[in-house]
């Protein structure tokens, strides 16, 4: 079961849409396909809308990171404090990323130093130590401990990065920003990829398309994949504001839809929406043309020859493999 925790794309932010990030679970009717809980990316309130579908800190088997823009990680924050407050007692919490990388700019972006920290807010204004006074069972170092990290060096060759009985989940290396990585999720039911914020190794036009090789390659055969998108109607020649690097590190909805047409993928979820439905800006930016709609999306990705099922994100929206039979 693929869950949308997140449709929000960067860091505007629009009518209670939250942050980027998607929910995977498995299983059968005996747990409501919820053996196993995997979480892809915590942007800004994810876990009010884990919430909202039963799901707890306490009970995610893993957690993965596309890229370390807050967009995709500020809700992680939430998820670790209240992990170390409630389940302390274990088990830690697997967190799934790239190691460290280096930007050519000279910085470095660390999902292992994101992890180390993420309880630090906390720690500095002495919260961690008043709760450890109350409850000596929580762990010393705060939510940091309730985590294990496990890094790995994405490469344009699909690897196997953590798995679980029969489950499966890979990644490959994409561009976005250093280190980003995308991934599939393989079970006895089907296949999601999860490309995050892939775009084309080559980062402007003139290139064949915006999306991502490395993406193509790892969806090859998958039923479902989700992936960030940017509307045409952002395009530089369009006035939005938008400047064009920022434009072109996302992968164009066309592009998308022609991409999941190439893979043989049954279900293209749209997320991480740039411009948001109905949004008359996306953060400092002209939504030329007026708010988009649902339509607007989907337009776009039928005249790219899509054949499959489109789910333009919403929060909350939710694919089921297979698809539940009628009673
Ligand atoms: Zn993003």
């Amino acid at each position: 079961m693929v869950t949308l925790t997140g449709t929000q794309s960067g860091p505007a932010i629009h009518n209670g849409i939250a942050g980027a990030g998607t929910l995977v679970r498995y299983g059968d009717d005996s747990n409501e396909c919820g053996a196993l809980k995997l979480q892809f990316d915590a942007g800004r309130g994810t876990i009010l809308r884990l919430s909202q579908v039963g799901v707890v800190p306490g009970q995610l088997n893993a957690m993965f990171f596309t890229h370390m823009h807050s967009d995709h990680t500020e809700g992680f924050a939430e998820i670790a404090q209240l992990r170390w407050n409630f389940n302390s007692a274990g088990p830690k919490l697997d967190v799934v990323c790239s190691e460290d990388a280096i930007s050519t700019l000279g910085f470095t972006l660390s999902c292992r130093k994101l992890v180390m920290h993420i309880g630090d807010l906390f720690i500095q204004s002495g919260e961690i130590a008043q709760r450890i006074s109350e409850d000596k069972q929580r762990l010393p170092g705060g939510p940091a401990d309730i985590l294990n990290i496990v890094t790995f060096q994405p490469t344009n060759e699909q690897q196997i990065v953590w798995t679980s009985g029969d489950v499966r989940v890979s990644a490959i290396r994409s561009t976005h920003i250093a280190g980003h990585a995308s991934y599939r999720v393989d079970t006895p039911v089907g296949s999601v990829v999860i490309g995050g914020d892939a775009s084309n190794d080559t980062p402007e036009p003139p290139r064949l398309t915006s999306t991502s090789d490395q993406v193509e390659k790892l969806a090859k055969g998958a039923d479902v994949i989700v992936h960030s998108t940017m509307h045409p109607a952002m395009a530089p020649d369009k006035d939005s504001g938008m400047p064009p690097p920022v434009y072109y590190r996302q992968a164009a909805t066309a592009d998308l839809g022609a991409m999941a047409q190439r893979a043989g993928a049954r279900y293209l979820m749209l997320t991480h929406l740039a411009s948001s439905l109905g949004a008359q800006r996306h953060g400092p930016y002209k939504v030329p043309g007026g708010p988009l709609t649902e339509a607007d999306y989907r337009k776009v990705v039928e005249a790219s020859g899509f054949t499959g099922i489109t789910i333009v994100g919403t929060d909350l929206a939710t694919i089921r493999l297979p698809a539940k039979q009628a009673q």
